[in-house]
């Protein structure tokens, strides 16, 4: 008989299933905490601060109008988002997660016979996203865990599609240097689409972020990918954007659903772009945060790689067994084997008492197996 597997298209059946993190509640019953609140969770980049409080009032204000279908063109948003960024409202798309944005770019542009390139330790997504389309993976080595464009460039050839740039990567938490995007936005070749997935940006200081909507302002094959889920806090309502040019924007646009963004959604995002102080306060938070996390690894003697995200790679020798026993003492941080750091575990930027006790819970795991 024939089965689903047999039916599938080709690239779907060998597709990974993304391994998000458990629930927290699955991860207490299972370990016998009785306190759910007890678990610190930072294994997925969130912000710890929460939604912005503007943004907050605005979802319960549109509480009550959940029996309407959300605007399906995302008027207000795009609006807002383009006085914001100084970019027209036709440069713009908003998405359920900057995720939705990713998988349409790979409807409307990858294929078999065509191929991406990424860097080797980049955001699993562009994976996914091109097996899934039957395109080819490029996955270039990295330099000291940053992208190396060279390499990049030199990994393009005329079936290359699209290049995905993670600036800053998840998960090594790096950037890469100004000079060298723009090198590379002047020799890479006219037929290659250039995709920066931008989903930490605004937790660099403004004068420290590149500007790579000149790209899309002068109409090149570019496309800058953002979010609503770390920086702003509403990783649960899934809600991020594009920036391309507007040629660019209409083909995505007729792949997308009618009604991708929820209301509430979008609503939320309107109120959080204006809130500034919140903003200022996460990335004191995570600057704060990634001092004391370099310090406290290097008192420990605990290799890490320096990041400018709220998140850092920590070398803790083996990952998958650090990462169960911090589990157990409720501390959960992610994994970092499938991404081939096996001997990493990537953490999220908490609040001090958060990143003290997780620095207390590396050192026990590491005593406990020296014992
Ligand atoms: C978190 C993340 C995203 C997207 O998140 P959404 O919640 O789908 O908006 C995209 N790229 C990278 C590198 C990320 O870390």
């Amino acid at each position: 008989m024939t089965t689903f597997e047999d039916l599938a298209n080709p690239g779907v059946a060998s597709l990974p299933i993304y391994e998000p993190g458990r629930p927290i509640e699955e991860v207490a019953r299972e370990l016998g905490i009785a306190d759910v609140a007890s678990i610190d969770k930072l294994a997925s980049n969130e912000n710890e601060l929460g939604p912005s409080p503007l943004a907050i009032a605005a979802m319960h204000e549109s509480a009550a109008q959940m029996h309407r279908y959300p605007d399906g063109g995302c008027y207000y948003l795009r609006a807002g988002l383009a006085r914001h960024l100084g970019i027209g409202t036709d440069q713009l798309l908003a998405g359920n997660g900057s995720n939705e944005l990713l998988e349409l770019l790979g409807h409307a542009f990858l294929r078999p016979g065509r191929s991406i390139v990424m860097a080797e330790h980049a955001f699993v997504v562009y994976r996914l996203v091109a097996m899934a389309a039957g395109a080819e993976i490029r996955a270039v080595p990295m330099r000291a865990f940053t992208h190396d464009l060279d390499a990049m460039l030199a990994a393009i050839d005329e079936r290359t599609a699209v290049v995905f740039i993670g600036n800053p990567n998840n998960p090594t938490g790096t950037v890469v240097p100004p000079a060298g995007l723009a090198r590379f936005m002047e020799r890479v070749p006219g037929h290659v689409i250039v995709v920066f997935d931008e989903a930490y940006i605004e937790l660099l200081p403004p004068e420290e972020q590149p500007d790579t909507l000149r790209y899309v302002r002068e109409g090149r094959l570019a496309i800058v990918l953002r979010t609503f889920s770390k920086t702003y806090g509403l990783a649960g309502l899934r809600i991020g954007y594009g920036a391309a040019p507007t040629a660019c924007i209409r083909l995505l646009d007729r792949v997308r659903q009618p009604f991708n963004v929820n209301a509430m959604a979008q609503a939320a995002a309107l109120a959080a772009l204006d809130d500034d102080a919140h903003v200022q306060r996460t990335r004191t938070l995570v600057s704060e945060g990634l001092a004391y996390l370099a310090g406290a690894c290097q008192d420990a003697g605990f290799g890490y790689v320096p990041a400018v995200a709220n998140f850092m790679l920590i070398e803790v020798g083996q990952g998958r067994q650090a990462f169960e026993a911090l589990q157990r003492q409720g501390v959960i941080v992610r994994p970092m084997d499938g991404y081939g750091l096996g001997s990493y575990v990537r953490v999220t930027v908490g609040t001090r008492a958060q990143n003290e006790r997780l620095m207390r819970a590396l050192r026990a795991w590491r005593e406990g197996c020296a014992a």
